[in-house]
């Protein structure tokens, strides 16, 4: 199976970057023929949006652009759980020739969804161009630590990609980093960071990053500071999805661009309407890249703030002033330190993947600091001893000593922004600085 279409890459690379470069006005009006293009191939071939939008009473023909998205109706984490994939894919799209994939986001539940080859490459392909606003080159090594392998494109000396999964110990992470010495190094902001407090003087004589991008998670300027200070490098903080790749990052400048020629965001307030830019508001995306599963006005979970200020990088791209995370919490342990929202759920992501029917919902709450509820709706094969392991699994991830117990019920409550599939009730400080 041929997962990756080198054929795209150029394409990939080479919009991206004339994206990055029109004229403002000009970019806006590349991205309202692609969301046209969007909505009117989604209404044509995707059955889930058709059935949508004719409730909604929106004939396609007559959607505009940006300024229409409203008429729209949202598309949720239930609604990908419960149409894909036959209400969700493109018709004519072959499942076997697709890249799948899968993330546990803030719904408690394994979301799963599908690239075709052309997607994907044009997926890496930005992420490489992300990367060479920062100064990457193709024939630097790059490295991700990352939950899931990706299949990445094998190009000889130029475009190597090296892999550490991140459910190993540490000091697995620095082995592999000292036989890949990657150039460019590329993970969760908190192994990143868990691999700049172990690592030693000699290993930093062998690792030697130029540049290093942390993403999926929240992390602090602090953070960041504290693993470039290690590293000796600048750490850029990046701002993707497993649904949608890559939204936004930061440029030389250390201020956060949004790739428009990949992903539309809005920002909207609690009754959906758009906010004024500079305003706090939750973020809602719409692929422009991904016609065989297209994601349109996806509520993804997070909030940000729209910039309004043009970035002296030379980047036309918009500004995101901020991005506020997650609405995941992390867990909050006795020093302030804390155990990072993903690095919970991929261990239930682990469990689920592993039996899809184990449980069908959870939800994590972190009661005080040394205890926390595992709040679960039991699948078909539920069974105690698996329970058992997902409690060893926590508890081993975690630092320091907090009882895990489980509360099994018939269903969970909530849904919406609000609901978190991780939850702390020992309230962290702080949210992630605007990018300066
Ligand atoms: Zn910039």
């Amino acid at each position: 199976m041929r997962l990756l279409d080198y054929r795209h890459y150029p394409y990939g690379a080479f919009d991206t970057h004339l994206h990055a470069h029109l004229p403002p006005a000009l970019q806006q009006r590349v991205v309202e023929r692609r969301l046209r293009k969007v909505v009117r191939g989604a209404y044509r071939n995707v059955p889930f949006y058709r059935s949508g939008f004719d409730r909604a009473g929106l004939n396609p023909a007559h959607f505009r652009g940006a300024a229409d998205l409203s008429l729209l109706p949202f598309l949720t984490k239930a609604d990908v759980q419960e149409h894909f994939p036959n209400g969700l894919v493109a018709r004519g799209t072959n499942l076997d020739r697709c890249v799948h994939s899968a993330t546990t986001g803030s719904s408690g539940v394994a979301t799963n969804f599908v690239f075709t080859p052309k997607t994907y490459a044009y997926y890496h392909a930005t992420s490489f161009k992300v990367y060479t606003m920062v100064g990457y080159r193709p024939w630097h090594r790059a490295t991700y630590i990352k939950y899931t392998a990706i299949p990445a494109p094998n190009l000889g000396p130029i475009f190597r990609v090296g892999h550490i999964p991140s459910l190993v110990p540490v000091e697995e992470h620095i082995a592999a980093l000292r036989r890949q010495r990657p150039d460019l190094l590329v993970g969760y902001a908190s192994l990143v960071l868990d691999v700049a407090r172990n690592v030693t003087e000699d290993d930093l004589r062998v690792i030697k990053p130029r540049f290093i991008s942390v993403n999926s998670e929240l992390s602090t300027q602090a953070q960041r500071d504290e693993i470039a200070a290690v590293f000796q490098c600048p750490v850029y903080d990046e701002y993707s999805s497993e649904e949608t790749w890559m939204i936004a990052s930061q440029c030389r400048e250390h201020r956060y661009h949004l790739f428009t020629n990949n992903v539309w965001v809005e920002f909207l307030d609690a009754d959906g309407s758009e906010v004024p830019a500079g305003e706090i508001g939750e973020i809602v995306l719409t692929t422009l890249q991904s016609p065989a599963m297209p994601f349109i006005r996806y509520r993804i979970g997070d909030l940000g703030r729209a910039g309004t200020e043009p970035c002296p990088c030379g980047s036309t791209l918009p500004v995101l002033a901020s991005f506020e995370g997650r609405a995941d919490d992390a867990f909050v342990l006795t020093g302030g330190d804390r155990v990072p929202s993903l690095k919970l759920l991929n261990i239930f992501t682990t469990f689920i993947k592993a039996d899809a029917d184990f449980i069908r919902e959870f939800k994590l709450v972190q009661t005080d600091l040394a205890k926390a509820t595992v709040h679960l709706v039991a699948g078909p094969h539920y069974s105690t001893e698996q329970a058992d392991a997902l409690i060893r699994k926590l508890q081993s991830i975690v630092p320091e000593p907090v009882t895990f117990t489980i509360d099994l019920a018939e269903r969970l409550d909530g849904g919406g922004i609000k609901h978190k599939a991780i939850e702390s009730l020992v309230k962290p400080t702080g949210t992630r600085e605007p990018a300066r």
